[in-house]
């Protein structure tokens, strides 16, 4: 509460000098506690911005140069509460929160209301229920309340990590995937056999059963399996679901890890956990000699993969890829190969990335630009083949020094975020196989198209991949970048009822291979990070880190 009086000494000269609105960005002057002015920008599914020329140094959480627009969560507590009287002059901060006043109904929106005022967007169903009979479709003038309790810490309330989160969020991979399965029971009704969940407090059927029990990620897959999951529990209404409601799950749409007991598929999941606890690092020391690297960028020249809130994913994961080959060559010995590169740009990075880059060429002999004269497939399956050239050409002195890292960006429900992991499940990778080249003559062919592996490799492979992503998500969660809170790391997709391996890691040659997902572009606070350059530098060290944990002993 003391707080909440000393800001009101601050916020009262935020004089409004202007406010311009536009279809999809409102700005607003307002006047510094040193008495210059900063302009202040609420973009469409962006958020909030302010110009930092004028800013007093107590406004920002960073030393040093400035980007021009900084961005509303790297501003400190005194920062962000200027700029929120800025562009909401009528609300009203009192001792049981803020009366919010709709300001420009197009541009707000119960996510961004939940982002500003408690810290995470992911409240927005609390902030619903603190406004019941409120329209998601805002009006002009609207009042909404964000009581003390939902209100964030700096600003005197007491929300804090969002309420999706569970006590086993804590816990290590394996025993997570274990409590998981700990709230399943296996049952029967006339209908046959299911998997039986009691939803906890604030979890959805969306969320925590179909995104965590299940394969499927495609949004549309995941919302229609949990309607067909709604109907088998006699559920009418799925919006009004109560915590404690039994949910039944058909045991064919179950991973591995759930399936009951005497299943092929548990038996598959436990095998690999036994090889996870069994497999020792390889050493390679801090300079990671004789480890061989091949990054790829997903997409590039004209397949922009997934595209949402103003972001594309190629030009964003490539910068990621170019930080993270930066990184290496400067400070490691790793011998690190790149499968494509951006034609003008080369292997330089960018702050700024304001249009997407059309002219990108896989590195093949020769090169073959991603210009949409052949199928897309051709492009990702020249991707493993051209690493495993560079793996075998010459042969990797010790094999299991070898690492391949698929950067990418998902399109998920927008109320998931974070960083998710493909690694290869060993009972879907093929025991041989041949690439034609579907008509593409690139000499790589010769030795990097025709791969068998046997079970034994599979297995290691899988428990490798595995051992580094939850390297990986365990240095960014340190880190503080968001990782995906249901089953992070994933073994398989499944889409249209089939399960299969992403192809750049399914007949790649490398013994750690992963495809990371850096973000979920629907998320609107996963966008903004993606296209700040500080997150795609902090997600760059954050690799390297977890490639170094990867190859030191203890
Ligand atoms: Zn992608």
């Amino acid at each position: 509460m003391e707080i909440l009086k000393s800001l009101a000494v601050i916020l009262i000269p935020a004089a409004i000098v202007t406010a311009a609105v536009e279809p999809d960005l409102a700005e607003v002057r307002g006047r510094l506690p040193n008495g210059k002015f900063a302009l202040v920008r609420l973009q469409f599914k962006k958020g909030v911005v302010v110009d930092s020329k004028e800013l007093p140094k107590t406004f920002a959480t960073k030393k040093g140069s400035l980007p021009q627009w900084l961005p509303y969560e790297d501003l400190t507590t005194e920062g962000k509460r200027w700029t929120l009287k800025a562009l909401f002059p009528k609300d009203e901060w009192n001792k049981d929160g803020i009366k919010h006043s709709v300001r420009w109904p197009k541009l707000e929106s119960v996510w961004l209301l939940s982002t500003l005022f408690t810290g995470y967007g992911q409240h927005y169903d609390k902030l619903m229920d603190a406004n019941p009979n409120k329209p998601e479709l805002f009006k002009e003038g609207d009042i909404w309340l964000i009581p003390k309790i939902l209100l964030s810490p700096e600003f005197g309330g007491a929300a804090k990590a969002p309420d999706r989160s569970q006590p086993e969020d804590e816990l290590s991979d394996e025993a997570r995937t274990a409590a998981f399965r700990a709230m399943l029971s296996y049952e029967k009704d006339s209908k046959g056999d299911y998997a039986a969940y009691k939803l906890r407090k604030s979890e959805t059927l969306y969320y925590s059963v179909v995104m965590r029990y299940t394969d499927l990620v495609d949004a549309k897959e995941v919302n229609q399996l949990a309607n067909i999951i709604a109907k088998r529990s006699d559920i009418d209404d799925v919006r009004s679901i109560q915590p404690g409601q039994l949910i039944k799950i058909p045991l064919e749409y179950l991973t591995d890890p759930f399936m009951p007991e005497g299943s092929k598929g548990l038996a598959e999941e436990r095998q690999m956990r036994a090889e996870v606890r069994r497999t020792a690092k390889i050493e390679a020391g801090p300079r990671l000699s004789g480890v061989r690297i091949v990054l790829d960028p997903g997409h590039g020249g004209i397949d922009s993969g997934a595209r949402a809130n103003g972001v594309w994913e190629s030009d964003f994961v490539y910068d990621i890829t170019m930080r993270v080959r930066r990184l290496l060559e400067f400070n490691t010995e790793a011998q690190v190969s790149t499968t494509l590169r951006y034609e003008g740009i080369g292997f330089g990075i960018r702050n700024s990335i304001p249009s997407m880059t059309k002219n990108a060429v896989l590195l093949t002999t020769p090169p073959k630009p991603n210009d949409g004269e052949s199928a897309i497939s051709t492009s990702v399956n020249l991707r493993w083949v051209l690493a495993n050239h560079f793996f075998t050409r010459p042969k990797a002195a010790d094999s299991r020094k070898t690492i391949f890292i698929s950067f990418h960006a998902d399109s998920l429900h927008p109320s998931s975020r974070g960083s998710m992991v493909y690694v290869p499940a060993s009972n879907l990778v093929p025991s041989k196989f041949t690439w034609s080249g579907d008509g593409t003559h690139v000499s790589e062919l010769r030795y990097g198209a025709s791969v068998s592996f046997t079970a034994r490799q599979k297995l290691e492979s899988e428990a490798r991949s595995h051992i580094f992503a939850e390297g990986l998500l365990k240095i960014l969660d340190q880190e503080g970048l968001p990782i995906h809170a249901n089953r992070p790391i994933r073994n398989a997709i499944n889409r249209s009822g089939k399960s299969f391996i992403p192809a750049v890691i399914r007949t790649n040659m490398a013994m750690t291979k992963v495809l990371i997902e850096v973000v979920n572009l629907q998320n609107e606070e996963d966008a903004v990070l993606l296209k700040a350059p500080d997150f795609r530098e902090r997600y760059a060290e954050a690799v390297v880190k977890a490639i170094r944990t990867h190859f030191k002993n203890a």
